[in-house]
């Protein structure tokens, strides 16, 4: 049997849900690579978890990018992202995973934001899903790195509404829209998401980097 082909990017996460957003973003656009064996996350490639010390969505994200590129001699992609409410001077911000205390814990988090905002009337509660995505690549010895940004906009409704998504998305009604992002389609959401928007930004660089 041939060998499969070497990876040529990796993904700074271990989320396995970013990797195939990743993958499927990539699909078909950059000629001769071939998704599903070239990319790869970070504990396939070998590399170790970053501590996400930056305060910014821009700065995590380029420090997952650039210690996973220097830790496996990649490129590198990475992402960080939260929501960012009007009324609490743009928190939770980059503490979005665990707004509560404890990382991941969604129910949690969506509670105790709840409850914060109890008292603020609907045309006061406007917020934004925010997304940084970082590119790193090794060159001559050091590693070269871009971000882009991209942010969903909305408000907040006073109970969660929908069943799909992940996260903070049954709280956001989009801009315009009248159903929460728990109750857009997947494809819905990709093509107004934060994540989509900061994603299709990076493209063109990283079809050159691959290319
Ligand atoms: P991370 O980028 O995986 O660190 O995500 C940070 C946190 O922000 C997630 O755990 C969610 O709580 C929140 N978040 C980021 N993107 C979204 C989204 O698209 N929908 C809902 N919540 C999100």
């Amino acid at each position: 049997m041939p060998d499969a082909p070497a990876p040529r990017l990796v993904l700074a996460t271990r989320n396995a849900g970013k990797l195939r957003e990743l993958r499927e973003l990539l699909r078909g656009q950059v000629p001769g690579l071939d998704v599903d064996t070239q990319v790869v996350d970070a504990a396939t490639a070998g590399a170790p978890d970053v501590v996400e010390t930056g305060t910014t969505f821009e700065e995590n994200a380029l420090l997952k990018a650039e210690q996973t590129a220097r830790a496996t001699g990649m490129i590198a992609v990475a992402d960080d992202s939260g929501l960012a409410v009007d009324v609490l001077g743009g928190a939770p911000g980059i503490f979005s995973a665990r707004w509560a205390g404890r990382h991941g814990d969604d129910a949690a988090n969506l509670e105790l934001l709840l409850a914060q905002l109890s008292d603020i009337p609907a045309e006061r509660r406007g917020a934004a899903f925010v997304c940084a995505a970082a590119l790193a690549l090794p060159v001559g010895g050091g590693i070269g790195s871009r971000t882009e940004r991209g942010e969903l906009r909305g408000t907040l409704l006073a109970a969660p509404r929908g069943a799909g998504g992940f996260g903070y998305d049954p709280l956001l009604v989009p801009t315009g829209l009248d159903r929460s992002c728990a109750e857009l389609s997947s494809e819905e959401k990709n093509a107004i998401s934060h994540r989509g928007i900061a994603f299709r930004a990076l493209l063109p660089h990283l079809v050159d980097a691959l290319t």
